[in-house]
């Protein structure tokens, strides 16, 4: 049977070469980072190496690349310790967030009496970008903002320019989970001039279990994993080295292609909504994710017009892999919060949702085959009314 994946805002298949530098990583290296014999400094020139290509490519200091366990760590730490060591008694977020910070800053206005405000989202999942500026400005209470770089569902992404432009005006600190574009988009942090940012290696043909978190060296940041101070104290725990190892490699190989992958996985971005578009006589597409400019080029949203509850498994027996919303809520039946945020229960009650998402793995004969199963589904739907 044909296997199909379309799945890669969940995870992505490791490039080659990232495995190869982790084996021989692996068999060569295997002191303590921490430990000052030559097998522990031999690991933490690896590891400090690793550190130092993904700051330059970044434009940030090395010393602001905190590596962590994975993009959900990430993203705690950094909401955690706003609140926990900054004085940040408010936060500014949407209801489209990755769960990761949703559940972590709903628990800091439940538990830690913070003051949650979620800005106004429209039909499309947009920002409305005067609400928040109205938001920020409604007190002058420590703030922090965490909206996120790219929405992993349906692909919307953020005017991080006009949102940090915002907060350095008002004084609030900016966070964006940036784990759907970094390795995607030609980054530059500094640029930017976001306080904090996320990474996980998993999402860019890395491997699972390790990412990091840019912290602005001002901002002060302290840990919430406390011990043997590595991480220049930001976050405790002997280092995984295969894992950053393996991250920095992909990190490499991700701006080194840039181009070249962006270019392939728009052109087929753009030939599955020719293709199902001319295969499927009324869908269309959840959130800014068929508009080219406005989306994160990876992933696709589309709207199937009748409801399936079951589609996930019908395309799956099939063997077409893709996800219904992020990869923590498939599996599920119900209908994603991001697709809930932005539909009328009219839609939701008529339609599915289906995300796809691509890398440069993917080729035109995955989307026919996708295509292909969609329409077949369709026309079922289509007799039996
Ligand atoms: N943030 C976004 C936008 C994501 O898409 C994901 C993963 O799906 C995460 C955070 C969590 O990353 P990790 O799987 O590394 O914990």
């Amino acid at each position: 049977m044909q296997k199909i994946y379309l799945d890669n805002a969940a995870t992505t298949p490791m490039h080659i070469e990232v495995i190869e530098e982790m084996a021989d990583c692996m068999k060569n290296i295997y002191g303590n980072p921490s430990s000052t014999h030559i097998f522990g400094r031999e690991a933490k020139a690896k590891m400090e190496l690793s550190r130092k290509k993904i700051a330059e490519a970044l434009n940030v200091l090395p010393s602001e690349i905190v590596f962590t366990s994975c993009g959900t760590e990430s993203n705690n730490l950094i909401i955690r310790s706003c609140v926990d060591y900054l004085g940040v008694t408010r936060i500014i977020t949407s209801n489209l967030e990755h769960k990761c910070v949703k559940e972590t800053t709903t628990e800091m206005g439940e538990h830690r009496k913070v003051d949650i405000l979620k800005v106004k989202t429209d039909e499309n999942g947009s920002i409305d970008y005067d609400d928040f500026e109205t938001q920020l400005k409604s007190s002058n209470q420590k703030t922090l903002v965490t909206l996120m770089h790219a929405n992993n569902e349906i692909g919307n992404l953020l005017d991080v320019e006009r949102v940090q432009k915002l907060c350095e005006e008002n004084g609030a600190l900016f966070h964006t989970d940036t784990v759907q574009t970094i390795g995607h988009y030609d980054i530059n942090l500094n640029k930017m001039g976001v306080d904090f940012a996320s990474c996980s290696a998993h999402k860019i043909h890395g491997p699972k279990g390790i990412g990091f978190a840019y912290i602005k060296k001002s901002t002060g940041l302290r840990p919430q994993i406390t011990g043997g101070g590595q991480e220049r104290g930001l976050r405790s725990g002997t280092e995984n080295v295969y894992g950053v190892v393996g991250m920095a490699k992909a990190f490499e190989m991700a701006v080194q292609d840039l181009d070249k992958h962006r270019s392939h996985i728009e052109n087929l971005k753009s030939y599955t909504i020719q293709k199902l578009r001319e295969e499927i006589p009324g869908v269309e597409f959840n959130g800014l994710s068929a508009d080219l400019d406005k989306s994160l080029y990876t992933v696709l949203n589309v709207r199937l017009p009748f409801k399936d509850a079951l589609i996930g498994f019908e395309l799956e027996l099939k063997g077409v892999a893709v996800s219904q919303g992020s990869a923590c809520s498939s599996g599920a039946s119900k209908v994603s919060a991001v697709i809930e945020s932005i539909l009328s229960p009219q839609q939701i009650e008529i339609t599915t949702p289906v995300r796809v998402s691509f890398s440069c793995y993917n080729t035109k004969e995955d989307v026919d085959a996708l295509v292909g199963v969609l329409k077949k589904i369709s026309e079922k739907h289509l007799v039996a009314h």
